[in-house]
Parts: C-alpha cells; sequence; structure tokens
C-alpha cells in the first residue's frame, strides 16, 4: 500500500475519537464554550440519553455571522492565537476542535446571534458538511442542537451504554459546574424531565444542596476563604465534616481554575488531610476547587482537557492539603448523639470477653500509658497531626457556641461511672459526654507510641522468655520484610525457621501478649495494596494499639477512667480514635432540657 493523506473527513473523525468519546462529552464541550461565551443562563436538553438529540442553549456573545462556518472547522479558535498564548491558558476551550468533532460525527444545528449584530445565523452541519445557512432572527446568544450521535461511526454508537448510564455521565459534569459556576443558572432536562435547575445567584450552597441531597449537602463545611486568600494558589469548597464519609472516592471532585479535572495526586492530598480522621477504607466528601496563575500549568496534556501538569505540583499538593485539614479540624463537633449514626460507621468493637483490668498493666506500662504530661500539648504535637492553625482573627467569625465547643480540645471533664462497660459517662461544661472506652485508649496509645517513635525511643520491654510466633507463608514472608521497622516501634522479632518468629521483646506498653495475633494482624495488612500510602510505621502502631487498648467489656475503675479522660483532654485529636471512629459523643443540656420538656 502507498503512503497516502487521509481525506479530511477520515481525520476529522479520527481526532473526532478522542473528543467525542460519549454524549456527556458532548455536553461538557458545549456548555465549556457557552461559560467561555460568558453566559449567565445555560440550558440542557437531552434525549434517550443524548443519542437522539442534545441541545444546549445560551445566552452568550454568540458567535458573529462570518465565523459561524469557520467555527466547525477544525483547529478554529477564537480563544488562541499564537503559541505564547498556549502558556497561559484562561478559557476552558482552546484546542478550537470540539465544534468540528462533533460536527464530523452527527448531525448538529447551530443558532447564533452575537449582540452586535442585528440578526442571527442558522447552519445545518451533517457529517461535517455545511447543508444549510442561513439569516434568522433570534435573542442574543447560541443554541447547538445535536441529533443522531455518532450515526455514521456504528462502532462508537454500539459501545454507548444505557441511556440511564449516559445520561448519568452528563450529569456527573453538569451538577459538578452547577456548584463550581453559582452564578450561572443552569437548566437540564432529560427527556423533557427536569433534573437540575439554579437560579445563578451566586449560592453554591443552593446546588451542593440540589446535588448532594440535603443530608449531605447541609453538612459540607466550606473552606474559609481568608485560608488561602493572599496566596498564590488558592483554595476554596466544601468539604464534609469527619462524620460523613464515603466508600469509595467518587465523592471527591476537583476544580481547577474552573475546569473540572482528574488527578490522583490532589485527591491523595484531600485523603491525606483526613488521615486518622475517617474509618480505614472510608474516603471523605470534598468538592475542591484551586485557583492559581495559568502559567502555573498546562492543561494541553490530553484533548479532553480533563488533566493537567503543574509546574510546582507539591507547593499545588500542600496548599490544598492544608487548607482541607485546616477546615477539618476547626470544625470537628463531637458527634451529637440524638443524630443517627452516620452510614457506614463500622460498629464498635463488640463487647469481648476479655476482662484483664487497666489496673493490671505493669507499673511500667501504666506509666506509659496513662500518664502523659506533655507529649501531646499542643507545642509538643507529633508532625503527624500538625496543622497550620489559625490566627485567631482568621477563624470563623459565624461559628456558633456548638461549633466553637467542637474544637478538636476537650473541655474539662468529669467521670460519672462507666455503662455497660464500654462506655464511659462524664459531665463538662456543655453537658453529658459519652467516651468509648476502647476508642478513647487507642486513640491516647497512638499518640503517645507516635511521638515516642518520633524521638526515636519507643520503650522495649525485654520478655522473660522469647516466644515463637508460627504464621502462614505469605504473611510470614510480608513480615519478613519488615522485621527491622518493627525493631524500630520496640517489637524485637526475629526469624526463626520457615514460617516461625522468635518474640524477645514488645514495646513497654503492651500488656496482652497475644502476639501470634498481633504479628497476623500486622503482616496481613498488605504493605502496598491499598493506593492511600500511609506510612508503614504508622499503620502497624494503629495495629499495636488496637490490641493493647482496654476493650469493651472491661470494667474499669473511677481512677481509670479518671485517667482515661485526662490523657484524652490532652490528645491532639481527641474526639476519633486513629480509625476515624468516634470517641465521644455529647448530649448537650439545651438537648436533655429539650427532651426533658423543661423549655420555656
Ligand atoms: P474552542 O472552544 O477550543 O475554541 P470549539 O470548537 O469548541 O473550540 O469552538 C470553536 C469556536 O466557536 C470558539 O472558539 C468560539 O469562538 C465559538 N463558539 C463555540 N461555541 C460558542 C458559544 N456557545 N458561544 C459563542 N461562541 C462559541
Ligand atoms: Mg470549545
Amino acid at each position: 500500500m502507498t503512503i497516502r493523506l487521509l481525506p479530511e473527513a477520515v481525520a476529522a473523525r479520527i481526532a473526532a475519537g478522542e473528543v467525542v468519546e460519549r454524549p456527556a462529552s458532548v455536553v461538557k464541550e458545549l456548555v465549556e464554550n457557552s461559560l467561555d461565551a460568558n453566559a449567565t443562563r445555560v440550558t440542557v436538553e437531552t434525549q434517550e440519553g443524548g443519542r437522539a438529540l442534545i441541545r444546549v442553549r445560551d445566552n452568550g456573545n454568540g458567535i458573529p455571522s462570518e465565523e459561524v462556518d469557520l467555527a466547525f472547522r477544525r483547529h478554529a479558535t477564537s480563544k488562541l492565537q499564537t503559541a505564547d498564548d498556549l502558556e497561559h491558558i484562561a478559557t476552558l476551550g482552546f484546542r478550537g476542535e470540539a465544534l468540528a468533532s462533533i460536527a464530523s460525527v452527527s448531525r448538529v444545528t447551530c443558532v447564533t446571534r452575537c449582540a452586535a449584530e442585528e440578526i442571527g445565523t442558522r447552519v445545518r452541519i451533517e457529517g461535517g458538511d455545511i447543508v444549510a445557512h442561513s439569516a434568522v432572527g433570534r435573542p442574543p446568544g447560541t443554541e447547538i442542537l445535536i441529533e443522531d450521535l455518532f450515526y455514521n461511526v456504528p462502532a462508537r454508537r454500539k459501545f454507548l451504554r444505557s441511556e440511564r448510564t449516559e445520561r448519568r455521565h452528563s450529569d456527573a459534569f453538569l451538577t459538578r459546574y452547577a456548584i463550581a459556576y453559582p452564578d450561572i443558572a443552569f437548566y437540564v432536562a432529560h427527556d423533557g424531565r427536569e433534573v437540575l435547575s439554579t437560579s445563578g445567584n451566586g449560592a453554591a450552597q443552593e446546588a451542593l444542596l440540589n446535588v448532594y441531597g440535603m443530608e449531605l449537602g447541609s453538612n459540607l463545611l466550606e473552606i474559609p476563604t481568608e485560608l488561602t486568600q493572599d496566596r498564590d494558589i488558592q483554595v476554596r469548597g466544601f468539604v464534609g465534616p469527619t462524620t460523613i464519609h464515603r466508600a469509595d472516592r467518587g465523592y471527591i471532585t476537583l476544580f481547577i481554575n474552573g475546569r473540572w479535572i482528574q488527578d490522583l495526586r490532589l485527591t491523595y492530598a484531600i485523603i491525606q488531610a483526613y488521615h486518622t480522621l475517617l474509618p480505614v477504607k472510608r474516603f471523605p466528601v470534598a468538592f475542591v476547587m484551586v485557583t492559581i496563575q495559568p502559567e502555573e500549568m498546562d492543561v494541553n496534556v490530553h484533548p479532553a482537557k480533563t488533566e493537567v501538569r503543574f509546574r510546582d505540583a507539591d507547593a499545588v499538593f500542600r496548599a490544598v492539603q492544608r487548607a482541607v485539614r485546616s477546615t477539618v479540624m476547626e470544625e470537628a463537633p463531637a458527634a451529637a448523639v440524638w443524630q443517627a449514626p452516620p452510614a457506614g460507621t463500622p460498629s464498635t468493637t463488640a463487647p469481648g470477653t476479655t476482662r484483664t483490668r487497666l489496673s493490671l498493666l505493669t507499673p511500667a506500662a501504666r506509666q506509659l500509658a496513662l500518664s502523659q504530661p506533655d507529649v501531646t500539648s499542643p507545642e509538643g504535637q507529633p508532625a503527624i497531626f500538625a496543622t497550620t492553625p489559625l490566627p485567631a482573627s482568621q477563624t470563623r467569625q459565624t461559628a456558633t457556641p456548638q461549633a466553637a465547643a467542637g474544637r478538636q480540645t476537650l473541655p474539662p471533664l468529669r467521670v460519672i461511672g462507666q455503662a455497660s462497660t464500654m462506655f464511659i459517662i462524664a459531665e463538662g461544661p456543655d453537658g453529658l459526654y459519652l467516651i468509648d472506652q476502647h476508642a478513647a485508649h487507642e486513640r491516647i496509645l497512638y499518640e503517645q507510641m507516635l511521638s515516642d517513635w518520633m524521638q526515636g525511643q519507643i520503650p522495649s520491654q525485654p520478655l522473660l522468655e522469647p516466644q515463637t510466633v508460627s504464621l502462614p507463608m505469605d504473611e510470614a514472608a510480608s513480615l519478613e520484610e519488615i522485621l527491622p521497622t518493627l525493631q524500630t516501634l520496640g517489637l524485637d522479632v526475629e526469624s526463626f525457621g520457615p514460617g516461625t518468629f522468635l518474640v524477645r521483646a514488645v514495646p513497654a506498653m503492651m500488656t496482652t501478649l497475644a502476639l501470634n495475633e498481633l504479628l497476623a494482624d500486622i503482616a496481613a495488612s498488605p504493605l502496598d495494596h491499598s493506593p492511600i500510602h500511609t506510612e508503614l510505621e504508622e499503620r502497624i502502631v494503629r495495629r499495636i494499639c488496637k490490641r493493647v487498648a482496654v476493650k469493651a467489656g472491661q470494667v474499669l475503675s473511677f481512677e481509670e477512667m479518671d485517667r482515661l479522660i485526662k490523657d484524652l483532654e490532652r490528645s491532639a485529636n481527641p474526639r476519633t480514635c486513629p480509625h476515624g471512629r468516634p470517641t465521644i459523643l455529647q448530649i448537650s443540656i439545651e438537648q436533655l432540657a429539650r427532651q426533658f420538656r423543661r423549655e420555656g
């Protein structure tokens, strides 16, 4: 076969494949064009999930009559002129290929008028060819109608999913843009049924409720603008409190300079910001919008423009993580007791049969476990908990007394008693508190151990007699790899034949010697299974603390409960256990008064 240049129409169809993957890509490109044209009202209608029809209407700048035909040619754009312009793209479009691509795989009707002209233009394009062109009257703005998408690309048409799935893809895009662009009135209808309508009054809250529903939407915390307003990298948006979490990261949305993008690292920055505040394998809900200088990033990575590269990715990572973490830490209230527990919260450890009492801890372990004078004082916070505290003047002015009470620190509490050998009941200035003894103790031990580890000295206690532990082969193999790490954590373990280990010393705080279970626990955590990488040491420490902490079912003396509460008060993050479950619930006096109908 001889080499030949492809006919324009074939080349266009090949290129279209990258831009127009499915109806949602058409919706995306057309809406982006409307936003670029400064529209304040955008209407999207589809039929049959967008295969039969997609209509996007706006009240934007419109296209001058002599440019309409050109707009549908490849590499025709009004948004770029020189190669230099590529260095600082401030519009959503810039490649000049969306309209051409869409037109090459569908039947398009475009009616448009720019405000400066008296009369509008109507063109009809089929498979890339202009088949009709006329002048029409209409108000300024643009309406683009796409019919029979992929009518000439049977392969693509075959790969389209159900109407519902295609609608969902479009909605995923539209709902997010409705949140990110609260000044624009969006109206969306599928098969004549309205699915989204925002007023464009500038309040993102309205769109949030629309998109996330009442329960979730009204609980999201707004990232205070003061956090980043004077910086090069601005971070705005909404993040869930620690009581709200989801099974996957689908609820994390990232916008950069007004564009929805996918970015693994920044998604990870957000997940990291919730580190130890959410249960394991649970993900936050977050809608984070970053604004940076256009020249600091490159969106010309892929035709669909859903990825960007940053000049200084670390700086963006840090800015996002810091803003999210500050917002969450500032507003992590003790879970209100009358609220339904958040969906998906794992129940606390079932009442066990263990009857070990705290008083049975070795004196050294007791000392360590229960009296930590200053390791967790605010100044001495281990770096892992470090946040950027807001200067007092920048804390949120609107904070209600409850929100203020919800700061991470605990008020001084007085122990009243123990319930169900699981919970400590205490009283404080803001009412009654119920503390999960296991979760609270886990939190205390965890902070203490990590702090010791960071200072390079986890007190270790030699066993009078070394203990042997056997593990299944694959667990043994993964344990083998981390023996040096265990050593730094005060766990002196050495290999002792196939699948067998000899434990010579344990961290001094360890009281139970269920070493088999502990080592199996540690080994079973696949070391790089989770894409969320947390330091290996931290993970091991969490496991040790889980094993060592007092269990539900253990009777505690007043003195023990008192110590536990005092230690918890000193913790950097007293309100959640290292796995992110709440350690403490609060019932305010008002709530009690209301329940007893005392008010008024
Ligand atoms: P790009 O958006 O990358 O410039 P497109 O193919 O999407 O490329 O659009 C080509 C041009 O058509 C745009 O640059 C713009 O000038 C014009 N255009 C497209 N849609 C609209 C619209 N809704 N309102 C005004 N002008 C539009
Ligand atoms: Mg475009």
